[in-house]
């Protein structure tokens, strides 16, 4: 049976450095780094995700300016306040919760945002950068999930890591942060033949799909390590109740055959929220001139 990563503790851990970091912010500069969080519209998992990343940046020590906007908000008045938080000297970090309503248009709303705000780090221009190895704002779900195996193995060099999804927000920056950790990386997809054998060659296995359970045990080399970013709920097992939320992996399949596995939940969702409150650290940091906080 395989060691379980624990995604709370460690980032709980993350946490408490981010707010011992503010906390030495606060003394040098004599200002508080600001977290703006923009919601358009109803839906309920993002007013979940909205109201913890608030609490969450509270508890940090930092200000937090949650803006909620009607379903009906036009392009321009969303654009308009990007520009206003763009502006904010309070503000350090922007993050506009996904996804939005669908008369927006999601790519010209983040490419409004200020580069160096960017916390979610999906601008064009922190991919970029990402891909030439310059600083960016690194997207917390993968930068968790780099700071979970770079804990696990020390160093990841000459490992052969398979990442199973290649979206802007999870799979590509996911590959592009083992690629500069000196992994030998190969990306995944809906179109790639022989998954399983493929899967079967990793020394890491990412798993960012959307499928539940997708990943069987015998996709699984043993020794490896898993990291399952998936989030899916199964139906309920009976009306009115909530249904089971599983990974992308199928976990007590695949912890036989693992050195070391990420559960869902548990695992990679609280290092996402961890790392966001790290980049708007990064972020306060930067626009002072400062460097990065350790
Ligand atoms: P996307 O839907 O954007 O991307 C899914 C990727 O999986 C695509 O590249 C797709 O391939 C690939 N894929 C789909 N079906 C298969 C298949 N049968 N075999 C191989 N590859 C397949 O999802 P995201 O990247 O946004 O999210 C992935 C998962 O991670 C979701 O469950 C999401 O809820 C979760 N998530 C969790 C977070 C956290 O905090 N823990 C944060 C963000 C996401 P193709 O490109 O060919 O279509």
């Amino acid at each position: 049976m395989s060691a379980r990563i624990d995604g709370k503790a460690e980032a709980l851990r993350v946490r408490e450095r981010v707010a011992e970091g503010v906390a030495a912010f606060k003394e040098k500069t004599g200002r508080t780094p600001g977290l703006a969080v923009v919601l358009v519209g109803e839906d309920p998992a993002s007013q979940v995700y909205v109201g913890s990343k608030g609490k969450a940046t509270v508890a940090a020590g930092m200000e937090s300016f949650t803006h909620r906007l009607p379903d009906d908000t036009s392009q321009a008045e969303l654009l308009a306040l990007i520009d206003q938080l763009n502006g904010d000297p309070a503000v350090d970090g922007i993050l506009v919760q996904l996804p939005l309503p669908g008369h927006l248009d999601e790519d010209e709303v983040i490419g409004e945002i200020d580069p160096s705000k960017d916390v979610d780090g999906f601008h064009v221009i922190n991919a970029g950068r990402l891909s030439v190895g310059q600083d960016a704002m690194v997207p917390c779900t993968p930068y968790g999930c780099i700071h979970l195996l770079k804990q696990q193995h020390g160093d990841l060099s000459g490992l052969h890591a398979v990442v199973i999804g290649r979206s802007n927000i999870v799979g590509k920056p996911m590959a592009q942060l083992l690629l500069s950790e000196n992994a030998t990386v190969t990306i995944a997809h809906s179109r790639t033949k022989n998954l399983p054998e493929l899967a079967k060659s990793a020394d890491i296995l990412v798993a960012a799909v959307g499928r539940a359970e997708m990943v069987k045990g015998d996709w699984v080399k043993p020794g490896a390590t898993v990291i399952d970013v998936g989030i899916n709920r199964l139906p309920p097992a009976e009306e009115g109740a909530k249904g089971k939320l599983v990974g992308d992996v199928a976990y007590e399949e695949a912890a036989e055959k693992a050195a070391a596995i990420t559960p869902v939940p548990g695992g990679v969702g609280p290092m996402t929220i961890a790392m966001l409150l790290r980049n708007t650290l990064v972020a306060a940091h930067r626009r002072e001139g400062l460097k990065d906080p350790e």
